[in-house]
């Protein structure tokens, strides 16, 4: 499958929310956006899910910016500048607590983009946002996109669009976490990741995955473990490189499949050219 880029190119689509597992998986590899084309091709779907004439009036004010891990993107309860469009990698929102610890409540993916709410309401940041797998992301002013909105009814409906799915992630996450076995969770979070950082391996530490899971760390360690032993992935220092991503699938729980179902539901399939 193929997409439409910024500059009108055709460029294969990563496998996230579609039919297909193989197509994106050398592409951006090792690269980040300091040392890759300045022109980086637009993955982000709700972008791409945009009609032409959105996308080319919103693309003035868009800026690429590279993201790095630990990255802190907004505060909880402080004013967002900008809305991020992620485009490689993911960024999480966090929960933290009083004593300190921290959990993860959600991710936004190259399906996504940060503090959407802030655009329809108060505009200060709920939770915390923390980027957990680097990448890149389009940018765009916080009033920019507000004035956008107010202009453009589809920009608008890709956004309410895409807010419903958010509560569903969220919703399902919860569910996951309270039901589903921790070695499905972690092979659910692990195509996740795979996903969004659009290369076979990616930088991920035990301790971001144990507060991505919400678990201590010795579990995931162990976890990974057996993940590693099976022949599924490999882990080596603080780099997971996916090795069997069908076996991943096979040992997930139903909600990976069914946030790809969703997603899939509200925005049809990734537009080709
Ligand atoms: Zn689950």
């Amino acid at each position: 499958m193929s997409a439409i880029t910024q500059d009108g190119r055709c460029v294969a689509l990563p496998s996230l929310y579609s039919q297909e597992t193989e197509s994106h998986r050398c592409r951006g590899a090792g690269k980040n956006v300091a040392d890759s084309d300045a022109h980086e091709s637009i993955a982000n779907l709700i972008l791409l899910s945009l009609p032409r004439a959105t996308l080319r009036r919103l693309q003035p004010d868009l800026e690429l910016v590279s993201t790095a891990r630990g990255e802190v993107v907004d505060r909880a309860d402080q004013p967002v500048n900008y809305l991020h469009f992620v485009n490689r990698g993911l960024i999480s929102l966090v929960k933290s607590m009083e004593d300190g610890r921290t959990v993860e409540i959600g991710v936004v993916g190259i399906e996504g983009v940060t503090q959407p709410g802030t655009i329809f309401g108060i505009s200060r940041a709920p939770l915390d946002t923390v980027v957990q797998v680097p990448g890149s992301a389009f940018r765009i002013k916080h009033g920019i996109m507000k004035d956008c909105l107010a202009k453009d009814q589809e920009l608008r409906e890709a956004l309410e669009k895409y807010e419903r799915f958010a509560l569903l992630a969220f919703a399902q996450t919860a569910a996951c976490n309270r039901l589903h076995h921790l070695e499905e969770r972690c092979c659910r979070w692990l195509l996740i990741a795979h996903d969004n950082a659009l290369s076979d391996t990616f930088q991920l530490t035990h301790e971001f995955l144990a507060m991505m899971l919400g678990v201590q760390r010795s579990g995931v360690s162990i976890a990974a473990s057996r993940l590693q032993k099976a022949g599924l992935i490999q882990y080596r220092r603080g780099q997971v490189t996916i090795v069997n991503r069908s076996g991943l699938e096979d040992a997930t729980c139903e909600c990976y499949a069914t946030m790809r179902t969703e997603f899939r539901k509200l925005f049809g399939p990734p537009k080709s050219a």
